[in-house]
């Protein structure tokens, strides 16, 4: 949709006059900078790190299917959909209530259940490894890395046709130095990460499980390997994660769903802080915020990369309006802004209210613990509302899908 235009391509001559800066060539800044590309647009993408450092990160994503749709306009989706594994249920445990509910293909709605799956996981490097690949295949873009530029003289620097994007992650010196406003909230809880084999879990299923110390994400990447991804109070998450490796292998073990056991380590676990955060408008003179330099959210339901993408999806919408005169050069940042604000709102409000009404013990909200979890298990208009928020995001409930 966002490529395949022929009137589009044909008004690409006029796109190439427009720049756009890039700072920050993570998943989302690498994105864009392809996607703006193939709408015609000349664009740089600096990143402080090598091409190597870029790929070397030990994390794996759970995609969702607006990811999947714009993955797929971009042309990248065949080419990763033999590196990711494809979860067909997920299964969710509030284990101080005792209840347990599961989502199946048959909760999505119509249009994403011809993929066969509910989501997938992804790791980072071959993602990392295709985007560099084909911007570096792209005549438009120019890519620099291992280069750290101040963000005063990115600020100070830009042509009048120039469009600076600051995705430079949660820390972005960019939006600091612009001194866009930014709500934050730290939260209590850290996550620790690891990959790990499991054996007598079921390959084809992600689970979540609400723990009174926070949720606990178990992602397959594949055979028996799978990420955990575990909130907790940050200094346990950081304790066990500098724990041996038996003892953090059995703590996994009284926790895992019965029958299911971890066997071995694959990779060294990290500890991380995690915070709610939130610039409430995404741009300030001709700088635009993109993924988590705008905002930040909880991992629990794997929201994270997937909303950074929306923004990414919705900014190439914006452009390639511009690229056909539909709208103004300086409309484009605010209607940036305004068109995010819904799904932003949606999923920041969401995953911190889960956050608050399942982690704890408080036996005053157990009946209504248990009430949600049953309502969910029993209607399933209730269950394809709430599949359909997590995975084509909260925005998507009001309209009809993108085709
Ligand atoms: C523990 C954990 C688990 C997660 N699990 C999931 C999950 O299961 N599913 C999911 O969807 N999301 C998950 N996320 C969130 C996901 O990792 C982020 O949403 C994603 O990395 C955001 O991408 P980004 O490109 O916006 O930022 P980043 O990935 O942080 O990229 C920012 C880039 O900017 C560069 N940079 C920074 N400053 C500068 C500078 N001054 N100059 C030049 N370059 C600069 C950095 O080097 C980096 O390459 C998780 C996050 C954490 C912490």
């Amino acid at each position: 949709m966002l490529t395949a235009d022929p009137q589009f391509r044909d008004s690409a001559v006029k796109a190439v006059h427009h720049r756009f800066r890039i700072v920050g060539a993570g998943p989302t800044g690498a994105l864009l900078a392809l996607g703006l590309a193939q709408q015609g647009f000349s664009v740089v993408l600096h990143d402080r790190l090598s091409a190597e450092l870029l790929l070397n990160r030990s994390r794996a994503y759970a995609i969702t299917h607006s990811s999947r749709r714009l993955l797929l306009d971009l042309d990248l989706w065949p080419a990763l959909l033999d590196q990711m594994e494809p979860f067909r249920a997920l299964r969710l445990d509030d284990c101080s209530a005792h209840c347990t509910t599961w989502f199946q293909l048959r909760d999505l709605r119509p249009a994403n259940r011809t993929s066969e799956a509910i989501g997938w996981i992804l790791d980072h490097r071959p993602l990392m490894r295709l985007l560099l690949e084909r911007l570096q295949a792209s005549d438009l873009v120019e890519l620099q890395l291992d280069d750290a530029l101040p963000a005063e003289d990115v600020l100070a620097n830009a042509g009048s046709r120039e469009w600076i994007v600051a995705a430079d992650g949660p820390r972005s010196t960019l939006r600091r130095c612009a001194e866009v406003p930014f709500w934050t909230h730290a939260y209590q809880q850290g996550c620790l990460t690891v990959k790990l084999r499991l054996t007598g879990a079921d390959q084809h299923c992600a689970y979540e499980l609400f723990r009174p110390e926070g949720p606990m994400a178990v992602l397959p990447l594949g055979e028996d390997r799978y990420q955990v991804v575990w909130s907790a109070p940050l200094q346990r998450c950081r304790d066990r994660a500098a724990s041996s490796t038996s003892e953090l292998l059995s703590a996994l073990d009284a926790i895992l769903p019965d029958g299911v056991n971890a066997v071995q380590l694959l990779d060294d676990p990290g500890a991380f802080p995690l915070e709610l955060s939130l610039a409430p408008r995404l741009h300030r003179g001709a700088l635009l915020l993109v993924g988590e330099a705008g905002h930040r959210c909880h991992p629990v339901g794997g929201q994270g990369l997937n909303l950074c993408w929306r923004d990414v999806s919705d900014l190439l919408n914006l452009t390639q309006a511009m690229g056909h005169g539909e709208i103004a050069f300086t409309s484009l940042a605010r209607r940036y802004s305004r068109c995010r604000r819904f799904d932003l709102a949606g999923v920041l409000l969401s995953t911190d209210l889960l956050i608050r009404f399942f982690s704890n013990h408080n036996p005053l909200l157990m009946p209504f613990r248990r009430l949600a979890l049953f309502l969910l298990k029993r209607i399933s208009w209730i269950r394809r509302f709430s599949l359909s928020a997590m995975t084509d995001g909260p925005g998507t409930l009001l309209r009809p899908l993108p085709k």
